[in-house]
């Protein structure tokens, strides 16, 4: 330790996107601290993984400890609808008749870096304390169950983290911060450059079910274990069924808060009012044995006007997020904690943390949210063409890329031609999909930063 700092990177946060930073500027011979709120293990909601995830955790070293934990793996996604979609008629290749149900397979499509045919589902709290020990056994020093106040900014070159451990105010001196702080954005809400987002309002109910029969809804019975999206005939609402153990499944309803708020905050009754209207669903949830109090999520739809600053960059959730449809978060946070990593260790390098010196970092992190944000708008405006596309030769290859996580390179092709064809439905009141248009109209920018 230097007489000036206690360590050269403070991060405020030991969830996915804290520790992997963590691991990254430990392995590169950084000092590093890690303050976590929480005593781990702690529960936490965003379960299932993408293929992008893979890359990072086989880089930081931790992929042989995720494989020994069992976690079951994930092959694909799959997406069923009580609706009868028939669109034959819409000159799309490749349909089935039947249009109530979509998947994927990620061994479909090759990836940079991904050297299996699956990623995993996994229980968070377990998930995050690996890769938490991960970076404490690389040499990161992290204080458990401490939280952060605030951080003093007066001077640049040595922030100051404030936080306190036990009874006592402490303030710890380092060269530069990292908020891995997740929903809670501790430095946007102390910069003040939180926004919710101006469109996505979304809320969700979840739980744990033992014996929960996965394969009730499946059309291919043998993905029972791929992660399932329910759509359900209700406006902005679908179930999620993700397998945490052989037997145990987290099911959680996503909907429209105002919606939520007609149930005046009743988790349960809004919980099965929801599914009950898919009748095979309820059937089968019922038949299920709960193993956890319902939970909710709200408030989780929002962006940030800098995610970077001198001495200062923000991470994963930290940073930005958008809606959990895709399964994208966690992807997010591991590859923005990459990214980062990257331009911190060269910061350190030269021994100047500007903010000029994290504009590679933010450039790709934009590019990167700003394709999961079209690709999600497009999903809740006319989700109809989610499932044409999953399924048309021409284009499932590029949503599958999407899917995988693969966001941070160009705009792949599919969301230009998925743009265009809900600017065309929208302009046109007597186009045969006008009907399915959704209630959440984003601007073609995404907001935030
Ligand atoms: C309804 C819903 C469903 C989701 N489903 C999925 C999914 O299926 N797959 C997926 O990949 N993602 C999903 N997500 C997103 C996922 O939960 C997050 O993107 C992911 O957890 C972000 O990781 P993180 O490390 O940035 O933040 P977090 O995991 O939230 O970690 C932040 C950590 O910081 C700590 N902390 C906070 N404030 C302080 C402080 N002041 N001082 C010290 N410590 C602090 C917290 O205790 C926490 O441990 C979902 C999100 C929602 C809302």
């Amino acid at each position: 330790m230097s007489a000036d700092y206690d360590y050269d990177i403070g991060i405020i946060g030991g969830g996915p996107a804290g520790s992997t930073a963590a691991s990254y500027l430990a392995k590169a011979g950084l000092t590093v601290a890690v303050f976590e709120a929480e005593t781990f293990p702690r529960e936490h909601v965003g379960e299932s993984l993408v293929p992008a995830t893979t890359p990072v955790l086989i880089e930081i070293g931790a992929m042989d400890k995720v494989e020994a934990a069992g976690f079951p793996h994930k092959y694909g996604a799959a997406w069923t609808s009580a609706e009868d979609r028939n669109i034959d008629h819409l000159g799309f290749q490749g349909l089935d008749h039947d249009f109530r149900a979509a998947e994927v397979l990620f061994s479909e499509r090759d990836q940079a870096g991904v050297d299996r045919d699956y990623t995993f589902h996994v229980d968070r709290g377990r998930f995050d304390q690996i890769l938490l020990q991960h970076a404490e056994s690389l040499g990161a020093k992290v204080y458990h169950g401490v939280r952060v106040n605030r951080v003093d900014f007066t001077d640049r070159d040595r922030p100051v983290i404030q936080a306190k451990i036990g009874n006592q105010s402490v303030g710890v001196p380092v060269r530069m911060v990292v908020d891995a702080s997740g929903r809670r954005t501790m430095m946007g809400s102390q910069l003040k450059v939180k926004v919710p987002d101006p469109v996505f309002n979304q809320y969700a109910v979840h739980t744990w079910f033992d014996n929960f029969d996965r394969k009730a809804l499946a059309v291919n019975k043998k993905q029972a274990d791929y992660i399932f999206i329910h759509f359900l005939p209700l406006t902005d609402t679908w179930v999620w069924q993700i397998p945490i153990t052989d037997t145990i499944t987290s099911i959680g309803v996503v909907t429209q808060k105002s919606r939520f708020k007609e149930s005046k905050g009743d988790l349960e009754a809004f919980f099965w009012d929801s599914v009950g209207s898919r009748p095979e669903l309820l059937d089968a949830l019922k038949n299920a044995d709960r193993v956890k109090p319902f939970k909710s999520e709200g408030d989780y739809s929002y962006g940030l006007t800098k995610v970077a600053d001198d001495s200062l960059v923000m991470i994963g959730d930290a940073a930005r997020f958008v809606d959990p449809i895709f399964s994208s978060g966690v992807s997010v946070a591991l590859n923005s904690a990459r990214l980062a990593s990257t331009d911190i260790i060269a910061a350190f390098h030269a021994g100047d943390f500007r903010k000029d010196r994290f504009e590679g970092y933010v450039n790709t992190l934009r590019r990167g949210v700003s394709n999961w944000y079209e690709f999600i708008s497009i999903y809740y405006r006319l989700n109809i063409l989610f499932t044409a596309f999953v399924q048309d030769p021409r284009y499932r290859l590029d949503v599958l890329k999407m899917l995988q996580g693969d966001v941070y390179d160009d705009e792949p092709k599919a969301l230009a031609a998925m743009r265009e064809i809900v600017e065309a439905v929208e302009a046109d009141p007597t186009h045969l999909w006008h009907k399915y248009l959704g209630t959440l109209k984003a601007p073609t920018a995404a907001p935030g930063f």
